[in-house]
């Protein structure tokens, strides 16, 4: 015998037309309920939004009441009663995630997930724009303590998307944005530490995920070490037009950084050397602000996915996301022959020892 159960959260009840009830809309798991007779629709409208549980309602008699409860739970419209409160650090309690979360779980409780973000250490290292929108979005979804690694001074350039002011220019970047989640999420902890060792965050124990924000190519001896700690970490690269997201690197499942590497040099020789000059371009390093927020979003979604306990769509993939429109493009990477990463039982590039992570997912539908 279930527990209480109620009608979904968050899902729109709606009527189509006599004996015709819609639930929800989205092509996923949008429903009719159809051969209603009158009362079976008020007492299914009434139910819309009210928390009641359904197995028990006094407001409908019993034999009605079980054909329609059956007809819900064949439609997948029934879920545990979530609990009054939830320990999250997203503001409002979580309220704004709370929705979309329960959802895309078959037993709709999204307090397990924001409990889970709650527990969760995030590092971003390079806190531009782009950086700043991963952290102050993961800290409005409720991610539990969150590594600012960016010792440079906030630009003019910088202020406005990600959360830093005018009054912030000149100071330190990280110290800036852990005033600014301050201030957004009072409860989210922060703790800024050099980049040069995003695996550490102070005061925390080491992260679930690190986020590696860089300019022009990315550095695959900077991410060695998070391969070798067997650290999940996600690349971002801003070029001169286009920002890539991905590839999103679980060491000993994913394809590495050292994996996108070797597969572009076997492409054109010169890319070494091409690498190290991109890596080497002088500072200033600006971020356009529909790429930095469309690449930060995607970005955030990546890392969610992952504490969610999901499998991200970046994992041996990469997202280039171009100027003017912004569309994401999907591009899938593969394990190189020649980089040592391939598998649990592999050492990687560095050749120090990996633990591997799994995750599965659990949408619905
Ligand atoms: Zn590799």
């Amino acid at each position: 015998m279930p527990g209480r159960r109620v009608l979904r959260p968050s899902t729109p009840v709606l009527r189509r037309a006599p004996g015709e009830i819609q639930y929800g809309t989205d092509p996923r798991w949008a429903v009719r309920l159809v051969g209603l007779d009158a009362a079976d629709e008020e007492w299914l409208l009434a139910l819309s939004g009210s928390g009641r549980a359904v197995d028990d309602d006094p407001a409908v008699p019993a034999a009605r009441r079980e054909r329609l409860v059956q007809a819900l739970d064949d439609a997948l419209l029934l879920v545990p009663a979530p609990p009054r409160r939830t320990t999250t650090p997203a503001p409002g309690g979580g309220e704004a995630e709370r929705g979309v979360l329960a959802a895309l779980r078959p037993d709709g409780a999204a307090h397990r997930v924001l409990a889970a973000r709650a527990r969760s250490t995030v590092a971003v290292v390079g806190l531009g724009r782009v950086g700043a929108s991963v952290a102050t979005t993961l800290a409005t979804a409720g991610v539990g303590t969150i590594g600012l690694h960016d010792p440079s001074p906030v630009l003019v350039t910088d202020v406005g998307l990600g959360g830093y002011r005018v009054r912030d220019v000149g100071a330190s970047r990280a110290k800036a944005l852990a005033r600014t989640i301050e201030e957004i999420a009072p409860d989210v902890r922060t703790g800024a530490g050099p980049a040069s060792e995003p695996g550490e965050v102070p005061g925390t124990e080491r992260p679930d995920v690190v986020v590696v924000v860089e300019h022009h190519a990315a550095d695959p001896a900077r991410v060695r070490e998070l391969v070798g700690d067997g650290v999940a970490h996600l690349s971002v690269v801003v070029r001169e037009a286009d920002v890539v997201v991905g590839p999103f690197v679980r060491p000993g499942l994913d394809p590495c950084l050292t994996c996108a590497d070797l597969h572009r040099a076997d492409a054109d020789p010169c890319w070494p050397q091409v690498s190290r000059q991109l890596r080497g371009l002088a500072a200033p390093q600006h971020e356009e602000s529909v790429l930095a927020g469309v690449a930060a979003s995607l970005a955030a979604a990546q890392v969610l996915a992952v504490l969610d306990g999901s499998v991200p769509r970046t994992a041996a993939a990469c997202l280039e996301i171009p100027a003017p429109d912004a569309v994401p493009r999907l591009r899938e990477t593969s394990r190189h022959p020649r980089c040592g990463c391939g598998g649990p039982a592999s050492a990687p590039p560095d050749g120090s020892p990996v633990a591997a992570r799994t995750s599965g997912g659990r949408g619905r539908g």
